[in-house]
């Protein structure tokens, strides 16, 4: 499944890199992290047996800013997975504005496996192992596939025992009583409903029928905003199937409800089973990939009928597919573009925190409204400009600013 991947940011990258005439120097400065370590951690596990978890942490560059990205727990996280996923947050910070560099880090491991006190034992022990890298002007993580604010919250009071002082900074998606930001929850997809919404208005799309891949943070919230305004979703899915329904599927909250009562999507009633090929290929008008990368490829994009695909996901189109895509006249909103609501949030969180004001919902919500809005609307008049595709439009404006802040250091 991540086979690849870090060849894929790298090509990503130094395809645009190329069109822009980019200095060498900064293209080899930019083409490797400027970290990535791996670290071993023992666990005692409840049944007295001691089990060995690789975790990773990978600090692409600081020329904006301290590095920021989430922390996974999945079985296929290795290193470069998280060196490509922290590549990616450097164009996605500097594409939104934010002050920062690109980090990401992760455990290999399947957190389904492990009991509650297992999972904060290993949680605290990956931030025994990386907090000297970390800290609110160094390296910032937040959660990401199978984390959450309440394993942000284990790891911000491990990294303020270690510290010995407040630093709610080091940490965003956090549980608001830590000091947590309103709207962190939901930030990513709305952060993408913002950007589909500026989209429809520019793309044609004859219809309102959307499929969604995954059915976590991200999945659900963007079903739930989509339903709100009017769309159909047809089919969603996780990491065991996808459930179809022609007319549209119940409200995600019914959705979700049966997930966490039977652990899957599959088997909801009032729709039929599917496989995750088959919704990627439906006949839909907006397709979300909401899970993990390489969903998308030469493969299948020939058979997706979608016009357009909302990457909530973070890299699940191969560059192969890419190119299909854009000849057949589908437009990608980009991973870069279409899922920074959460990072943007994520900064809003810590410029509370490092104020010690606190914003309510509907500040977070329009600020986040008007950064997404904005920079769709950036990335749409760099796409006419150079008659390219959005991905190659939002890395022209994301390399351009981080070199700018490369050049302004020498
Ligand atoms: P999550 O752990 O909450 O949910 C992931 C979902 O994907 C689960 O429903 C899981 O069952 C499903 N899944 C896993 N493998 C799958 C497969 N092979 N096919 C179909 N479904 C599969 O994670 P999330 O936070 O929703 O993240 C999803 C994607 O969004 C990731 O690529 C992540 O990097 C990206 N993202 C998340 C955030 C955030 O704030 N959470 C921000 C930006 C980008």
């Amino acid at each position: 499944m991540t086979e690849n991947v870090f060849k894929l940011a790298q090509d990503q990258f130094e395809i645009v890199a190329e069109k822009m005439e980019l200095e060498q120097h900064i293209r080899e400065a930019l083409k490797e992290p400027e970290l990535c370590v791996e670290v071993s951690l023992p666990i005692d596990m409840d049944s007295g047996v001691t089990k060995v978890f690789k975790g990773y942490r990978s600090q692409h560059n600081h020329f904006l800013g301290p590095t920021k990205g989430g922390i996974r727990f999945h079985p296929n996280v290795t290193g470069e997975e998280v060196k490509a996923l922290a590549m990616w947050m450097t164009w996605k910070c500097a594409l939104l504005g934010l002050p920062y560099g690109g980090g990401k880090g992760g455990i290999a491991v399947d957190p389904k496996k492990l009991s509650r006190h297992e999972l904060q034992h290993l949680s605290r022990a990956y931030i025994r192992a990386i907090y000297k890298i970390l800290g609110p002007e160094i390296d910032i993580p937040a959660p990401d596939v199978n984390t959450n604010a309440e394993i942000m919250g284990w790891m911000l009071d491990e990294y303020e025992k270690l510290c010995g002082k407040h630093a709610p900074g080091v940490i965003t998606g956090k549980p608001l009583c830590l000091g947590g930001s309103l709207g962190r929850e939901t930030a990513t997809s709305l952060g993408g409903w913002f950007c589909l919404e500026e989209a429809l208005k520019n793309i044609k799309c004859k219809g309102k029928t959307v499929a969604v891949q995954g059915y976590g943070n991200a999945g659900y919230y963007i079903t739930k905003y989509l339903q709100e305004n009017g769309f159909k979703v047809l089919a969603v899915s996780d990491s065991k199937g996808g459930i179809y329904n022609k007319n549209g599927l119940p409200s995600s909250e019914k959705i979700l409800e049966h997930k966490r009562n039977t652990t899957s999507v599959i088997g909801m009633k009032n729709s039929e089973n599917i496989t995750n090929e088959e919704l990627l290929e439906l006949d839909v008008d907006i397709l979300v990939p909401a899970a993990l990368e390489n969903a998308i490829t030469k493969k299948n994009a020939d058979n997706i009928k979608a016009k357009i695909i909302l990457e909530l996901a973070n890299g699940p189109t191969t560059l192969e597919a890419d190119k299909i895509l854009f000849e057949k006249g589908s437009v990608v909103l980009p991973d870069i573009l279409a899922n920074a609501g959460g990072v943007t949030v994520s900064y809003f969180e810590w410029v509370q925190n490092l104020s010690g004001y606190y914003w309510t919902e509907d500040e977070v919500h329009s600020k986040l409204s008007q950064r997404m809005k904005s920079s769709f609307m950036e990335v749409w008049k760099i796409k006419s400009q150079f008659n390219c595709d959005m991905r190659e439009a939002a890395y022209r404006k994301a390399i351009l600013a981080v070199a700018k802040a490369f050049k302004a250091r020498r």
